[in-house]
C-alpha cells in the first residue's frame, strides 16, 4: 500500500497508522501523515 500524503510504499501490517476515508482504509508510514490526510483527506484522494 502506499501513503497518500508522503508517496512512501508501507506495509499494511507495518503500518504506523491507518485511516478510514470513503470506505477506504489507508495506510500511513507514521502518525504525522495520519494527521495530515484527517486535517483534509480530499488533497490525497484521488
Ligand atoms: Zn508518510
Amino acid at each position: 500500500m502506499k501513503d497518500p500524503v508522503c508517496g512512501m510504499t508501507v506495509e499494511p501490517a507495518k503500518a504506523a497508522a491507518t485511516s478510514e476515508y470513503q470506505g477506504q482504509t489507508y495506510y500511513f508510514c507514521s502518525a504525522g501523515c495520519k494527521a495530515k490526510f484527517d486535517a483534509n483527506p480530499t488533497q490525497y484522494v484521488k
